[in-house]
């Protein structure tokens, strides 16, 4: 009994031991028993595809556009290619895409420019449009002046170009966001004696193109803000007298020139309609009235086109 007994012992002990090691090197030799191994698999997020759209294509010498793009990763380039706008548009980012406003100067000749944009992704085309603009005629009347000599020599060279260290340096600061909410108010309400273009003579010289409009208003008539913004300048200059540079945001600007009073600082934030400064005939100018221009950039468009349409209705 006791000899039976202790075989099965160690027939059991060989058993299990061989059992066991087996079991051990299952996992080797047996592996489609092995759980699967389920990896997360993670899909690339698709490319976003560029839509590229333009505010307006029928415009009038001095009227400004917006192009806007949607759908743009970081790696791309917008190139825009036009005979009718100088240089490449500044782009800023706005809601989920890219915004430029883009002026165009009142010698404008009327006829069809074609106008492509491209956005580059990494080096290769993403998206283009290209869209014919019609640019209408624009009849500018001339102007005559009579001025005594004083008075020509305040629009002397030199006089411009001190002027122009200050006022391109306000312009060279923008808001990366649109701070004008809605269409541009008319600073000052007033019969507009000289309006935007006009081709103007001094003394039987031709002295340019008007760059705003002139508003004939009394002495101390209120200057409202057309737009809010943030504003730039406010000081004396030789041409323009006391004068005020609005920004309102991605590039835009306006100004106030010949002012008797000025009410705002510089650096100081201002509402559409708040009151920035009072009519005046400081600088170059034969009477009281607001000179009123705006730019973009230093390009400058008619401020009426910004009364009439917001650039951005298209959008919001
Ligand atoms: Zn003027």
């Amino acid at each position: 009994m006791g000899k039976y007994f202790i075989k099965a012992l160690i027939f059991c002990i060989l058993f299990f031991s061989v059992c066991g090691v087996i079991g051990l090197q299952e996992d080797f030799f047996v592996p489609e028993k092995a759980e699967p191994v389920t990896e997360p698999v993670t899909e690339p997020e698709p490319e976003p595809v560029p839509e590229i759209v333009f505010s307006e294509t029928e415009l009038l010498p001095g009227d400004c556009f917006a192009i806007y793009l949607k759908g743009l990763t970081e790696r791309d380039d917008i190139q825009v290619s036009t005979a009718f706008v100088q240089g490449q548009p500044r782009f800023f980012s706005f809601m989920e895409g890219r915004l430029a406003v883009v002026g165009t100067s009142c010698r404008t000749k009327e006829g069809d420019y074609s106008c492509k944009v491209q956005v580059l992704r990494d080096g290769v085309t993403a998206a283009e449009k290209e869209e014919t603009f019609k640019v209408h005629h624009k009849e500018f009347v001339e102007q005559h002046l009579t001025v005594t000599s004083t008075q020509k020599e305040q629009r002397s060279d030199d006089n411009f170009d001190m002027d122009k260290v200050h006022t391109e340096r306000a312009k060279s600061v923008t808001s990366e966001k649109p701070l004008w909410e809605g269409t541009f108010v008319k600073p000052v309400e007033g019969r507009v004696s000289t309006e935007f273009g006009m081709i103007r003579y001094i003394n039987k010289e031709e002295s340019g193109r008007h760059s705003g409009i002139d508003i004939a208003a009394a002495r101390g008539t209120p200057v409202k803000a057309a737009n809010n913004g943030v504003v730039r300048l406010a000081m004396m200059l030789k041409v323009t007298g006391n004068t005020i540079i609005i920004d309102h945001g991605c590039n835009i600007y306006s100004s106030y020139a010949h002012l008797d009073k000025l009410l705002v600082e510089e650096g100081a934030e201002v509402k559409k309609g708040d009151i920035i400064g009072e009519v005046g005939s400081t600088g170059f100018s034969t009477g009281p009235h607001l000179h009123w221009s705006t730019t973009i950039g230093t390009l400058y468009i008619n401020p009426e086109s910004l009364t009439e349409s917001d650039p951005l209705a298209f959008i919001r």
